[in-house]
Order: structure tokens, then C-alpha cells, then sequence
């Protein structure tokens, strides 16, 4: 067989192609998927063979050599990951080759990232064995090491606990053959029983597994502790008593330690874990074990997905809803439909859950492209939370709380209930302003105010992370008037601690919880029991149920009301259902108070009177109206510079060049802020009805923006099927 010549390369650069190279002298065959060594202008850059090829439309005295394989040629991603990669680049409109790399671990893609070595594990041998009828006698260690491995092989981790010297006892163990040393077994799940299903519930586990075997998307729609995640563990144990692998995606926020210590008891097996907040090196090893095929199961975040595994046999998705699958900048993309397509081109089925599906899920579920199951009762037999609308017009507040609000929280704690308070803004106020002249605290990088972290005498941009001192006096008049205006956080619980002295106020949000451990170490004390005040962020509508919360109130959502962002209503009603979900038990059904100045605008009325479920068809429907996702389909050319002119210009010229078709463009817009960390930034709106359409006449388009030479000047990017305008 003749060498290919040419290597076709993806490397990280924010180009559209990939790079044609020389193979390596020292290679021989190798396959799409290897790491490559490759010199670019004067730098040196790791890339992905993507295929091989016997010509290069590069004149050959331009070609340059690959330097070195740095995996000898091991393909990293296999070739249906390499094809999901392609679909992603093509389909989303990013630089191939960023696509490519964002699959790898963040060591393997720096030159001297290297793959771990395979672990070993230690099993007895016939000797051993019969070593261990004998009497332990002296060397206790080495008996205890024997002892230990009589169960199965153990891996050095396991053994540490027979004492300090281990090491050498384990030495002697295979200098006398009692012991061997081979290359670690996949891990098998050993799953303990679960609860007894409920009947939904065992609806769910049937309609989802006779699905299995083939591609299949199914909705698993299931208000707030109906136990989806028990169903999840059943489909789970299914699954990998087959001997497959699984991967469960979690919100970046719903990753926690009570969630892997549930995965862990329920199916007897420690999850690979994927996100970003893992280090660099268990990352890594986390990413190997699952590519070999040793780790049967992986929990991880959006960055997990598009982890290589040789043998899947089920995704799911939890949260499906959650803006956190979506990533908002460079390689922008919606892990929730890249997992769908993956799971299309391996041919397995994924599940989809949800308290609060998105409008998208919906459609697919109603229009039968997907199955849905719905859970409509709690496991527990809780019952769900009665709202209460409070017109804040006619109420007297005190920091931002009614009067009638702090009644009710009083006479739950004195009833022995726990309180939540949920306010989406955190600091102390998110105004600090003079009284004398008016002068408000802007951040001077963008349209926005800077919020007063008082505590720490701070002004901090929450846009862009501009930090300031606050200033003691008005920079503008002089005089000592400044004040902070409307709540945040921080003084939320300032107030409750004065209000309620005798209970605990614990604060939630990312100021609050920044500490490692912070947060568990609350959500420890909140499952005490005891009574108490939560105040937070959307940080407390994910994840956890805090049984004892009978009472939410919520501070205020009225800026949803009225945005100019057509998902606003979406997720503002996402977010009250998940915050009115953690409430509640048997015994003491919760409730919720949600404070308004808009009591009879639409949206809060069908909220609360119909549920999540209306409430989404609602909106559905006038989605259908307007031609808007998911009924039409949309993508933004975003720009951004420092100068207005240079903004626009290019989105002129840009819209000049549209081709003509079912799909039109319309703009230049401003973003919801236009102007964020200095840049000001806008955007062109890509609709038509159909998908095809829309890519066929962006892809014809985008070689000629490309070529625009006011593209120069500015940052731009496409955003398909986006999130925020
Ligand atoms: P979800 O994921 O829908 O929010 P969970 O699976 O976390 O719900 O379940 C909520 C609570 O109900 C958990 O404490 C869980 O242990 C319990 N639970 C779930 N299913 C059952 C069941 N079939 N029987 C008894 N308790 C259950
Ligand atoms: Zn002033
Ligand atoms: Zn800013």
C-alpha cells in the first residue's frame, strides 16, 4: 500500500478549513482521529488528523512536514465523533478546527499533553492463594495486602489502606509471585435496589427501554421530585448490565457531590467525572477511561458530550431546559441538540428531562418526533405548592419584602418551617446613587450600572467584571448622599438577620459560595431541619429539594414582564416553577408568594392559575404566531468593536450581500446591552421557515463576508438557532 501524501489537519485557528501536511518522517500508517505536531507560521500546534489523502491542492513546494505524532498515531476520536465534529462545525458555522480541539481534554491539546498510562490493578495468583490458608504470621502487612485481594484485584488507591508501608509489602508480594500486576479491568456496575417505582414512574422506565436498541428521543417531562433521576438510575442499571456505557449531563450548576453519592450507592460505581471544574490531570484520566471503554459511566457538564466512548448504550440529559447547555461564545452551540445528534449517529436512545421543558422539547414531543413520558405527582406523595400573588401596589414594603410576606415567613418559622427567599440579583443594591444630584454608578465599559457589594466596599460590574472602590462621596456633586437603591442579595440577608434573630439566615449565590465547600456545607445545615432563612439566586431554583421549605417568596421577576427578548417570558417561567418546586412535603404543603407590580399581566395569570404546562402552550402558540423559534428558524451575524461605525458598516455590507431566498435578513440591531466591556455590539437577524434554507443561502454568504474588507475591523461570529438577542 502506498503512503498517503498528504495529512489533512484540523488545528486551532479561527479559520474554516483544515491544513494540508507532509506526513511525519518517523510515521508510518496512521488514522484519522491521531494528534499531530504540526509548525504553523513561527509557532508549533497540536491538530487532529482528520483523513489522509493522496493529493493536496497545495503546490508542493508549499507543503510542509508534519514534526511528530505525539500519540505514536493512536486515533484520540474515533470516526463517528469526527463526523458528529464536522456536523458541528458546518452546522453552527465555527472554524473547523476549534470544533476538533474543544473535543480534547485541555492537556491533549497543548504539545507536551500526553495520554496517561493505562492503571494497573494487582490480583492473587495460585500461590497466593494458597498462601492465605496458611497463618499470617510476621509479615502483617503483606497477610493484610493477601487479605484484601482474596475479594478481587484492587488497584493501588484500594491498598494504601492496609498501612503506610504498603508499598514495600506489596513489592515483596510480587518478588515471591503471590501477587501479579495487570492492566485494570473496565469497572462493573453492582447496583443496589432502588425504591419501589411509582406507577408513572414504571410508565416511564417501559416506554423509554422499549425503545432501546436504536435511536430514540424521548421527553421525560416530570414536575420537581417526581423522581426523574430514580428513573434515570433505572434505565441506568438496564443499561450497564448490558455491559455499555452511559452518559448523564447535568446542568453546570447541578453537579454536586450529593449527586454523584446517589449515582454511586444506586449503581455501585464510582462515575467518571467531566467538567470544568475538575483539574486539568482527573480530567484527563476521567477522558481516557471512558475513550478505552474502562469507565462505564460518565456524569458530566456541557464540556462532557463530546467525550469518545466505544461502547454507548444510552444519554441522557438532565435539565434539558437549562441555559447552561448552551455555550454563549466562541464554538457557540446547544449541547442539548448535539447530544440528540450524537445519539442519532451512534443509533442509541437519549432521554431528555425536565420540570420545565423547553419550548423546543415540546413541539417535538407533541408533534411525536419524540416520546414523552410525564410524571405528574411527586414520588414522596408531596403535593405541589400553591402560589399567591401579592400586588405589590398594595403592600408596604421593607427592603423590598411586603409586610404581609414577613408575616407569613414569621409564622412559618415559628411553625417550625423553613423559609426560601429568591431574589435573581445579587450584592447589596444594584444602584449606588447620589440623593443630592441624581448621579448613579455606571460601569464605564458598559450599559450598565455597577452593583454595590457594600460588605466589601466594592463596585462591581457584573457584565463585564469591572471592579471599582465605592466611592464614600458623590464623585459628580460632592456630597454625602449616596445610597444604594433596590436589593440585591447581600442585603436581603442583612435585613432578615435583623428581622428574625433567633433563626440562621444562609445566603446563596456566587459571592456567597465561592469557598470550596461553601455551598455544601450549607445545603448541609439546610437539611438539619431545623427552621431557617434561605436568601439566593437562581442558584437556589437547581437541584436540590430542600424538604422543609414550606414557604418561597420571591422578591421580584417584573422585568421578564416587559423584555425585549422573546425568550425572557420562557425563562422566567422556568425559573418561578423550579423555585416553586423546591418547596413543599406531605405533611405541610408549601407555598409560594410571588410579588409583582403586573398581577394581571397574562403571563403571571396563566402561570398560576394553569402550571408550567398551559403556561408553555401559551406561549407556543404565540410563538407559532410570530413565526419564532421553534415554529421559524433564526440566526444572528454578531459584531462587535469599539467604534459604532465600524459595527455598522460591516453589518451593512454584510446585509448587502445576502443572497436572495426564503430565508431574509434584516438589521443592523443592537444587542439586548449594546455596548458590554467597552465593545459595542449588534447584530444582523437571519428567519426563515424552514432549516435548509437557512443554512443553504448562509452558506453561500458567509465566504463573501468573510471577504468584506470592513470584516477587519471588527470581532464577528455567527450564532445559529440562538439564545439571546
Ligand atoms: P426529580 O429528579 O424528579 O426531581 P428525584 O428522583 O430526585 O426527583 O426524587 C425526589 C425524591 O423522591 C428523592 O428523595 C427520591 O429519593 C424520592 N423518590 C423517588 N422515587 C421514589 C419512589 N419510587 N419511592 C419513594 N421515594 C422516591
Ligand atoms: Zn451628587
Ligand atoms: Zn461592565
Amino acid at each position: 500500500m502506498s503512503r498517503p501524501s498528504v495529512w489533512k489537519v484540523a488545528l486551532p485557528v479561527p479559520l474554516p478549513q483544515l491544513f494540508d501536511y507532509l506526513p511525519a518522517e518517523s510515521a508510518n500508517a496512521v488514522e484519522a482521529g491521531a494528534r499531530v505536531l504540526v509548525p504553523f507560521g513561527r509557532r508549533k500546534l497540536v491538530g487532529v488528523i482528520m483523513r489522509t489523502d493522496a493529493e493536496s491542492s497545495v503546490a508542493d513546494r508549499r507543503l510542509v512536514r508534519a514534526l511528530d505524532l505525539p500519540d505514536g498515531g493512536v486515533p484520540l476520536l474515533d470516526p463517528n465523533t469526527l463526523e458528529l465534529l464536522e456536523w458541528c462545525a458546518a452546522y453552527y458555522k465555527h472554524a473547523i478546527g476549534e470544533v476538533v480541539l474543544s473535543a480534547l481534554p485541555p492537556a491533549l491539546r497543548k504539545a507536551d499533553g500526553s495520554l496517561p498510562p493505562a492503571p494497573v490493578e494487582y490480583c492473587l495468583t495460585a500461590q497466593g492463594k494458597a498462601r492465605l490458608e496458611e497463618a499470617p504470621g510476621t509479615a502483617k502487612v503483606q497477610f493484610a495486602l493477601l487479605e484484601m485481594l482474596a475479594d478481587g484485584p484492587r488497584g493501588a488507591e484500594a491498598l494504601k489502606e492496609t498501612g503506610t508501608s504498603w508499598r514495600s509489602a506489596l513489592n515483596r508480594l510480587l518478588e515471591l509471585g503471590l501477587v501479579i500486576e495487570t492492566e485494570a479491568q473496565a469497572a462493573v456496575a453492582n447496583p443496589a435496589e432502588g425504591p419501589v417505582l411509582t406507577a408513572e414512574q414504571q410508565q416511564a422506565v417501559k416506554a423509554i427501554s422499549s425503545q432501546f436498541g436504536g435511536f430514540h428521543c424521548h421527553l421525560l417531562d416530570g414536575v420537581t421530585g417526581s423522581g426523574k433521576t430514580e428513573v434515570y438510575m433505572s434505565l441506568l442499571e438496564q443499561v450497564l448490565g448490558q455491559g455499555k456505557q452511559a452518559m448523564v449531563l447535568v446542568p453546570e450548576i447541578g453537579l454536586t457531590p450529593q449527586l454523584l453519592g446517589r449515582f454511586r450507592r444506586r449503581l455501585g460505581l464510582d462515575p467518571a467525572v467531566i467538567h470544568s471544574r475538575v483539574s486539568a490531570g482527573e480530567r484527563l484520566a476521567a477522558w481516557e477511561a471512558l475513550r478505552c471503554g474502562r469507565a462505564p459511566l460518565l456524569v458530566g457538564t456541557r464540556s462532557a458530550l463530546l467525550t469518545p466512548m466505544p461502547r454507548p448504550g444510552l444519554l441522557i440529559l438532565d435539565e434539558e431546559h437549562d441555559a447552561s447547555f448552551r455555550q454563549q461564545d466562541g464554538f457557540r452551540y446547544s449541547a442539548r441538540d448535539v447530544a440528540v445528534k450524537r445519539a442519532a449517529e451512534l443509533d442509541i436512545p437519549i432521554v431528555l428531562g425536565s420540570a420545565t421543558p423547553s419550548l423546543e422539547s415540546l413541539r417535538n414531543a407533541h408533534e411525536e418526533r419524540y416520546g414523552w413520558s410525564r410524571l405528574r405527582t411527586r414520588a414522596t406523595q408531596a403535593s405541589l405548592p400553591q402560589w399567591r400573588v401579592l400586588d405589590l401596589r398594595q403592600q408596604k414594603l421593607d427592603h423590598g419584602i411586603s409586610e404581609l410576606a414577613l408575616a407569613q415567613a414569621n409564622k412559618t418559622l415559628q411553625a417550625g418551617g423553613q423559609v426560601m427567599v429568591f431574589l435573581n440579583r445579587r450584592g447589596y443594591a444594584p444602584v449606588l446613587m447620589c440623593e443630592q444630584c441624581g448621579w448613579p454608578a455606571e460601569c464605564r465599559r458598559c450599559d450598565a450600572s455597577m452593583t454595590w457589594h457594600r460588605a466589601a466596599g466594592t463596585l462591581c460590574c457584573h457584565h463585564c467584571g469591572a471592579q471599582a472602590r465605592a466611592p464614600k462621596l458623590c464623585p459628580d456633586c460632592g456630597a454625602d448622599a449616596l445610597r444604594g437603591m433596590g436589593q440585591g442579595t447581600q442585603q436581603l440577608e442583612e435585613r432578615l438577620e435583623e428581622l428574625f434573630p433567633a433563626v440562621p439566615v444562609l445566603r446563596f449565590d456566587v459571592d456567597s459560595i465561592s469557598a470550596k465547600g461553601a455551598f455544601d456545607q450549607q445545603i448541609a445545615q439546610v437539611r438539619e431541619g431545623n427552621p431557617c432563612l434561605l436568601v439566593g439566586t437562581q442558584m437556589l431554583a437547581k437541584g436540590h429539594h430542600f424538604p422543609e421549605v414550606t414557604l418561597v417568596i420571591v422578591v421580584g421577576v417584573d422585568q421578564a414582564l416587559y423584555s425585549g427578548d422573546y425568550r425572557a417570558l420562557e425563562r422566567m417561567g422556568q425559573l418561578l416553577e423550579q423555585v416553586a418546586g423546591r418547596a413543599g412535603r406531605a405533611e405541610r404543603p408549601g407555598q409560594v408568594i410571588l410579588q409583582t407590580l403586573h398581577p394581571e399581566h397574562e403571563a403571571i395569570e396563566r402561570l398560576v392559575t394553569g402550571g408550567y404546562e398551559s403556561y408553555a402552550s401559551w406561549l407556543i402558540e404565540d410563538r407559532r404566531a410570530c413565526g419564532l423559534p421553534p415554529y421559524g428558524h433564526m440566526a444572528l451575524l454578531r459584531a462587535e468593536a469599539h467604534n459604532k461605525p465600524e459595527v455598522t458598516d460591516f453589518l451593512r455590507a454584510a446585509l448587502r450581500c445576502f443572497p436572495q431566498g426564503k430565508a431574509t435578513a434584516m438589521g443592523p440591531l443592537p444587542a439586548m446591552m449594546e455596548r458590554r466591556g467597552g465593545r459595542i455590539r449588534m447584530y444582523l437577524a437571519i428567519t426563515a421557515p424552514e432549516r435548509p434554507a437557512l443554512h443553504r443561502q448562509v452558506d453561500a454568504w458567509l465566504p463573501q463576508v468573510r471577504e468584506l474588507p470592513a470584516a477587519r475591523k471588527v470581532r464577528w461570529a455567527m450564532d445559529v438557532d440562538p439564545q439571546e438577542l
